[in-house]
């Protein structure tokens, strides 16, 4: 019997330059693909139109030709594959498993108890107290026939009822039994951004045939969500291994936000590739 073959991948949102976690991220990937006699894909995570930028993608495709990474087949660009995440998201309509949610970023601040700050793909955020759940479906209807703005938002709690116990591994942390509530109901679709992270990432990696998803452990929590997408989607679900967040020599999180040294300072200021693999934690 053949042994299922490796199929990794490295997935960024062109919304600033690369820095060394990113690097990590790839590096991690490709090696394991490489010493596997695997593939490693890469995959542009553009769904978000008022966040990413053409001149982003152009940086970090030549970013990561110039740390020596290749990638195998095209490059799948997300927002050239709208109509498969609308047909996802058919799906989990008719599975009776998502509602619009008419709340203001404002009212859910001022709803939630939970601690919140800005963060990247819906991660961080106050927890959605559930305000639209109960909205019956004449009210919701009326009100989107108003033009009222809405988001498309899953109700977990529904879902996991469909299924018994989901579990998924990591590879430091073993077998995890997923917990999607920790995120609460999450955002599928809103109006500037018509699929949300969670969706597109979760078809994608089915779509591509990923095996291994290495990714930092900051999307772990993700993970959750994901796995109980691809239990309404009916998709594969691939083995984790979510990687420490690398940090500077004074243990702040090295991530673009935070405005971290990126790849192309640190070229600029004339460290080889080498040195980059070296620096996050490869032997080049
Ligand atoms: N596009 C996501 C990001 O740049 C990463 C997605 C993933 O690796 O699953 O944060």
């Amino acid at each position: 019997m053949a042994l299922m073959s490796l199929v990794t991948r490295f997935a960024p949102s062109p919304t600033g330059y690369l820095h060394l976690g990113h690097a990590y991220s790839a590096l991690d990937g490709w090696q394991r693909a490489r010493k596997a006699g695997g593939r490693f894909l890469l995959r542009i995570e553009d769904i978000d139109q008022t966040r990413c930028r053409p001149a982003f993608e152009a940086a970090l495709l030549e970013d990561l030709a110039w740390l020596g990474l290749d990638w195998d087949g095209p490059v799948r660009r997300q927002s050239d594959h709208f109509d498969d995440y609308r047909t996802a998201l058919g799906r989990l309509a008719a599975l009776g498993v998502i509602y619009p949610c008419f709340c203001s970023r404002k009212d859910i601040a001022a709803a939630s108890t939970a601690p919140h700050g800005p963060g990247p793909n819906d991660l961080a955020g106050p927890l959605y107290p559930g305000t639209c759940r109960s909205l019956s479906p004449d009210e919701a209807a009326a009100r989107q026939a108003a033009g009222a703005p809405f988001a498309l938002r899953l109700d977990v709690a529904k879902a996991s009822a469909l299924y018994g116990p989901l579990d998924f591994h990591d590879e430091r942390a073993g077998r995890m039994a997923a917990q999607p509530e920790m995120l609460g109901d999450v955002v599928l679709a809103r109006r500037e951004t018509p699929c949300s992270y969670h969706l597109c990432v979760t078809l994608d990696d089915d779509l591509q045939g990923v095996t291994l998803v290495t990714r930092a452990e900051d999307l772990l929590a993700a993970t959750h969500i994901q796995r109980l997408l691809q239990a309404l989607l009916g998709l594969q679900t691939p083995d984790y291994a979510h990687h420490k967040i690398l940090t500077d020599s004074d243990g702040t999180r090295l991530a673009k936000r935070h405005g971290a040294t990126s790849l192309r300072d640190l070229r600029a200021a004339g460290m080889a590739p080498v040195e980059i693999h070296r620096m996050a934690g490869f032997s080049g």
